[in-house]
């Protein structure tokens, strides 16, 4: 057996599997666990969207390969959506690519720009799977730090002159993941104006983007006029539509990065099943109210954990979108002590904020995809702590 490639030895330590274990030794004991560590909604896929997959899973028209880029009927159904949500018109033929997930065209797109050597700007803290994907392409992934006193922005430019010269691609998530932050329209402009200036494509992470509260709309990287002469933007089923395990996804935007991306793909892999793509026509052409029940079913839990922690005297902010409340470590600990006292202690599980990133340190987050009731007896048993 030869030894793993450097590419696999380069990542760092997956301090997750250091917190399952912790999770399994405190179950063990008989406690009785309260999992706010997952990014994944509890929250059930609607009927008729798994009806459309039903029905279209019976066909035999759809039981072969599917088309690489996807099916036209689907990439029309992401570009109506597109024009309704955030009034940006999209070509369905050139402009629209179908993913298997959108996490599958994140890690790959370096592979269609990035050269060794080439650098990665990426978010810190963020979604692992940026620097996982850069590293794979043999580039090189530079943090832009998010701090809290600049709304998790990143500041364009803190990024070194050298280091913007080479870079190929950046990375952003707004609604953010781990953060909760959100991006103003100014904000994108700024990333437009710099990515036009040093030749850089936007991956724009836009995962979060229907789950929103009190009124807020969080905007499309796309809505910036000749935003797509430099951007692309990913999205998926998944958070929207509570489709995690359907792997369904799409990557929007400038022509050259779709195509790019494309081509990786028609050597990797052999597109997505065709009644997943019609289950995803369902969904993104049927009725909206689902959206609705879960924004207000979020919206609820984030009011509850947002109470709990002010009642404690924690401090927090009140996040916009997405469903996690990220806050910072209250007292001294670091954010594996803290989130070790919290397991040990109370038997909650937050996530620790290093396992983002090191700009992550002295924060943590809690993810909303547990019932209220829940939610609210961890809040309770956090109050008894003595840290
Ligand atoms: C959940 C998540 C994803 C993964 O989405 P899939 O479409 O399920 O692959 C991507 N980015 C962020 C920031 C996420 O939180």
């Amino acid at each position: 057996m030869p030894e793993l490639a450097d590419r696999l030895r380069r990542l760092p330590p997956y301090l997750f599997a250091e917190i399952d274990r912790k999770k399994r030794e405190v179950r063990a004991r008989g406690v009785d666990v309260i999992d706010l560590g997952i990014g994944d909604p509890d929250l059930p896929t609607p009927p008729h969207i798994i009806q459309a997959l039903q029905k279209a899973a019976e066909d035999p028209e759809n039981h072969r390969y599917p088309s690489y880029e996807g099916m036209l009927a689907y990439r029309q159904a992401v570009a109506d959506w597109y024009a309704k949500r955030f009034n940006v018109r999209l070509d369905p033929e050139q402009e629209v690519l179908t993913l298997i997930g959108s996490k599958e065209g994140t890690a790959h797109m370096p592979l269609a720009f990035v050269n060794p050597g080439d650098v990665v700007l990426i978010p810190d803290p963020g979604y692992p799977v940026y620097a996982a994907g850069a590293w794979f392409a043999g580039g090189e992934a530079h943090r832009m730090p998010l701090r809290r006193e600049n709304g998790f922005l990143p500041d364009l430019g803190a990024v070194p002159a050298d280091v913007a010269r080479r870079a190929k691609l950046m990375y952003l998530n707004y609604p953010n993941n781990p953060t909760a932050a959100v991006a103003t329209r100014q904000f994108f402009g700024e990333v437009m104006a710099f990515a036009q200036r040093h030749g850089i494509l936007v991956c724009h992470d836009a995962m979060y983007s229907e789950l929103k509260f009190d009124g807020y709309e969080p905007p499309s990287f796309l809505e910036i006029e000749g935003a797509r002469e430099v951007g692309v933007e990913f999205h998926s089923l998944s958070k929207t539509y509570s489709m995690t395990g359907w792997r369904l996804g799409f990557c929007v935007g400038n022509r050259a990065a779709v195509a790019g991306l494309g081509s990786v793909k028609t050597n990797v892999d052999s597109g997505v099943f065709q009644a997943v793509q019609y289950a995803g026509i369902a969904a993104l052409t049927g009725p909206q109210e689902v959206c609705e029940h879960y924004r207000k079913t979020y919206q609820d839990r984030r009011d509850v954990v947002v109470r709990g922690l002010q009642a404690i005297g924690w401090e927090v902010d009140i996040p916009k979108g997405t469903f996690f409340v990220w806050a910072p470590v209250p007292g001294r600990l670091d954010s594996r002590s803290f989130a070790t006292r919290l397991l040990e202690e109370a038997g909650v599980v937050v996530t620790p904020g290093v396992g983002f990133g090191p700009s992550g340190e002295g924060f943590y987050r809690i993810a909303l995809t547990v019932e209220r009731a829940r939610l609210a007896e961890a809040m309770e048993r956090l109050k008894g702590l003595r840290l």
